[in-house]
């Protein structure tokens, strides 16, 4: 019975495609130690456009170039991307307003317009991309390969276009982001209610937090979380 016990806690089972998983539990320290840039991604399908931020923008090979982009379905940008086979990657550089990764990465582009009220170009695919503070420059990409990754899409990509806005500075990191862009939660410590902060986002989440718990800004499971003390 131990025992039994013992591997429910350590092993997680899984379905990615047609391919079942039995995995050990990740130690989530050294999966945080893994670095990751943030991004605007851009996406149109027919009269639908929207963006969503991603941290998962990679250059894969050079000549000629592809690149990849690992996408939560969730989110209304995969969709878009899904149907026109298209998009477009803003890089993001330290200079980036915390409104800007509100406006991209905590609503949802299925009940409001992003791009509304900001200054944004139109890219050779159709695409628009935002013309604002922070925004270093983009890349146009068409679709090579899509990969299901259970939870996420991964698209395989080529540059089809790129155009730098800003030469200087440095490109946003997610850890930049973490320790100088993302506002500290105001806990009020007299408060004996227990409380849940989004690692991700700022979200504090009231109450216990069931383990199926998904953020309701940035979409990012249970496991995100931790106990503020
Ligand atoms: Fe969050």
């Amino acid at each position: 019975m131990v025992r039994k016990a013992f591997c429910r806690l350590t092993f997680l089972t899984f379905t990615i495609g047609n391919i079942k998983i039995k995995t050990r539990r990740i130690q989530m320290n050294l999966l945080f130690k893994i670095s990751y840039g943030l991004f605007v991604l851009c996406a149109k399908a027919g009269k639908e456009e929207s963006g969503c931020i991603i941290n998962t923008f990679l250059q894969q090979t050079s000549m000629p170039e592809t690149f990849s982009i690992t996408v939560n379905k969730r989110n209304f940008s995969h969709d878009l991307v899904k149907q026109s086979g298209e998009c477009v990657v803003a890089i993001l550089s330290t200079e980036t307003d915390f409104e800007t990764i509100k406006r991209f990465g905590m609503q949802s582009g299925r009940s409001v317009d992003k791009f509304d009220g900001i200054d944004f170009k139109t890219t050779s695919i159709g695409i628009k991309v935002p013309y604002i503070k922070g925004i270093m420059g983009y890349f146009a990409l068409k679709v090579l390969k899509t990969v299901d990754m259970g939870t996420h899409t991964m698209f395989v990509l080529s540059a089809v276009e790129n155009k730098t806005f800003v030469e200087s500075g440095d490109a946003l990191t997610y850890d930049y982001y973490q320790n100088f862009i993302k506002p500290k939660p105001e806990i009020n410590t007299k408060d004996r209610t227990e409380k849940w902060v989004c690692k991700i986002c700022g979200y504090i989440h009231e109450g216990p937090l069931p383990p199926d718990f998904i953020c309701p800004l940035c979409k990012h499971p249970a496991s995100d979380f931790e106990k503020v003390q």
